[in-house]
């Protein structure tokens, strides 16, 4: 598209609004309005135009202004004070009034009944170029007009964590886009759950968006996802979508989503039951027939050959007090452990606290092995009044049995 159709078609210039939905209340919480013109009858997305930097900023300033302006006396005439417009503005335009021009407009229209607090400013961290304290210091200068704030794109580009963070938004709207990928990297997952921790610590909602089908809508679900946008609930449009469009539809696939999670919960659960009671009497079996632990490892690796191949045992604060024993091709003794500790470990201490209390068994999430790279999970269980048995449980067995993956 021509810059110039754009800017001497400024009336053509129109808002389309698409429905954010809350999984709480499983119905509309609010807009994001998006840019669109009407050139021979098709409305076309105005993004490109934004982001085109060869366009001097005060066009691009006015085109924007001109959108917002015109949704927000839209929006108003829904008279619904539980609803929120997300509002895109580029940062780096943002900050060269320092912000004033964006809330002049909006103080305008406090006058016509906009409430600020039904405001979120959507804004991208990683293409902002100034300086981010500068950038800081305004969002909390509109928070304390009762702006939010959340910050756009995320999983996009590479996003900083530490920016984020400093930024403290209200919500984080999360990419999945890169799900629909024949196969996205692993580490891509791995992010998604940085991000969703940090989200957890700072007190931010997540937000997903661009969920086109079924399976993203569940990952949103299934990761802590409040806020859910996307082609699979609502396209774009020049309306306002109603705001209970789709609550029978999500409620049902919520409902979908909690029976499998349930079921998967349920397994674990008797995995763990079944296994503690495997080893209880795996040990009861051995009794005491052992001259020290590294015999002890050699009769459990025997009966543990299925599913295991790593077992060591530690004390309650994490100093190893056996070998390893280590199978690759066959069990091997590994005599460089011993004493080696544990506690640094995420969870480990905490571990330990629950299997002292409960007496049993306990298996650990998913996690990547450091010395072979597998996905793993370990089952420890409590073997004598402070010392604690590891039973590390290869991929091969996890892949074998129901939900361990
Ligand atoms: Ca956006």
């Amino acid at each position: 598209m021509d810059p110039l159709d754009v800017l001497t078609n400024l009336d053509e210039v129109i808002p389309y609004y698409q429905a954010i939905y809350s999984a709480d209340e499983q119905q509309i919480i609010g807009y994001e309005v998006l840019g669109r013109i009407k050139l021979n009858d098709e409305a076309e997305s105005l993004g490109e135009f934004f982001q085109d930097e060869n366009i001097p900023d005060e066009y691009r300033i006015e085109v924007d202004d001109s959108i917002l302006s015109l949704a927000i006396d839209e929006f108003l005439e829904l008279k619904d004070s539980h609803l929120n417009l997300f509002i895109n503005r580029d940062a780096n335009l943002l900050m060269l009034d320092h912000g004033e021009s964006f809330l002049e407009i909006l103080l305008e229209k406090q006058q016509k009944g906009l409430k600020l607090n039904q405001i979120v400013l959507e804004i991208t961290e990683h293409n902002f170029r100034g300086d981010i304290e500068q950038l800081y210091h305004l969002l909390l200068y509109y928070r304390t007009y009762g702006i939010k704030v959340a910050i756009d794109n995320i999983g996009k580009a590479s996003s900083n964590l530490d920016r984020i963070g400093l930024l403290s938004p209200d919500i984080l709207k999360i990419d999945l886009q890169p799900l629909r990928l024949s196969s996205p990297s692993q580490s891509y997952y791995d992010v998604l759950y940085s991000i969703s921790l940090l989200a957890r610590k700072i007190g931010a909602a997540l937000l997903y968006e661009d969920i086109e089908v079924n399976f993203q809508l569940q990952y949103a679900w299934k990761n802590g996802g409040r806020y859910y946008q996307g082609f699979y609930l609502s396209k774009p449009q020049r309306e306002f979508t109603k705001i209970d469009e789709c609550k029978a539809m999500l409620k049902n696939e919520f409902q979908t989503y909690i029976n499998s999670e349930k079921k998967k919960l349920e397994n674990l659960y008797l995995f763990t039951e079944n296994f503690n009671q495997r080893v209880q009497q795996i040990l009861q079996k051995v009794g005491k027939q052992f001259e020290n632990y590294e015999d002890l490892l050699q009769q459990l690796s025997k009966e543990l050959n299925d599913c295991s191949f790593r077992i060591y045992i530690c004390d309650e604060d994490g100093f190893q007090q056996s070998v390893n024993i280590f199978k690759q091709e066959k069990w091997e003794i590994q005599p460089q452990y011993f004493l080696h500790n544990w506690s640094w470990r995420p969870y480990f201490l905490a571990n330990i606290m629950r299997m002292r209390f409960d007496q049993k068994g306990f298996l650990s999430d998913v996690y990547s092995d450091i010395e072979t790279g597998e996905l793993i999970r370990t089952f420890s269980f409590p073997l004598s009044q402070n010392h604690y048995l590891f039973i590390d449980l290869a991929y091969a067995y996890l892949y074998e049995e129901e939900g361990l993956l």
